[in-house]
């Protein structure tokens, strides 16, 4: 480890950058008046990261991909892409373990190994967190609270890893739940590339804008 991953590694587990108390830290919706919405996309980056990005450019959709720290090096140039697309990042772990299960030492280590990973691909540190599975202690969000700005829930999921529900279940699924700034769970899937198009015409065409959590958390 050189000087620089010591000083952030160190920034990460002493310090934390915990946000202003009156700032909502989970969040599922944003209350706007804006018709937008985010989607979001779990567990990358992977061998369809790059399909993704296509459709998004080629529709003029902004998103947020929560990518997990030991993938990041599988794929370091579609993880610069996200970032030069103009897309938001989120820290989904180090290595998808179910959070509930880990000690408060385990979880810090979780958090350390995976930002530092982050730090070394895109020097940033995402200010988004989403536990894998969805589940952690009141304990556990306090300590993510002191080192990530907001932890990201979602307000329509349309179970996408389900292998029984169709295309067409999943586009209605998210079409007929839309409200302003709604945020959306879907994750990094071969069939997201063949029903991602689809949907983004779908949620244009009810006049929405999909935009970035960035936007949406700076926007409202
Ligand atoms: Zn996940």
């Amino acid at each position: 480890m050189n000087w620089k991953q010591c000083c952030v590694l160190s920034w990460i587990l002493l310090t934390g950058h915990a946000v202003c108390a009156d700032t909502a830290f989970v969040i599922r919706s944003v209350d706007t008046d804006k018709r937008v919405v985010a989607l979001t996309f779990d567990d990358g980056p992977t061998r369809y990261t790059d399909d993704i990005l296509d459709i998004l450019t080629l529709y003029n959709a902004k998103a947020t991909f929560f990518l997990i720290g030991s993938q990041l090096k599988r794929y370091p140039n579609y993880v610069q892409r996200i970032k030069v697309d103009g897309h938001s990042i989120g820290n989904h772990s180090y290595d998808h373990r179910h959070v509930m299960v880990q000690s408060e030492a385990d979880l810090l280590k979780n958090i350390a190994r995976s930002q530092l990973l982050f730090y070394d691909v895109l020097s940033m540190l995402p200010i988004y967190y989403r536990p894998p599975y969805g589940e952690i202690t009141p304990a556990q969000e306090a300590i993510l609270k002191k080192h990530f700005s907001y932890l990201i829930r979602w307000g329509i999921d349309p179970k996408d890893w389900d292998r029984k529900r169709s295309k067409d279940d999943i586009v209605t699924h998210i079409v007929t739940s839309l409200k302003p700034g709604v945020i959306i769970v879907l994750h990094e899937r071969k069939q997201t590339v063949k029903f991602l198009p689809e949907l983004i015409l779908a949620i244009q065409q009810k006049g929405y804008q999909l935009v970035s959590l960035d936007y949406l958390t700076n926007n409202s």
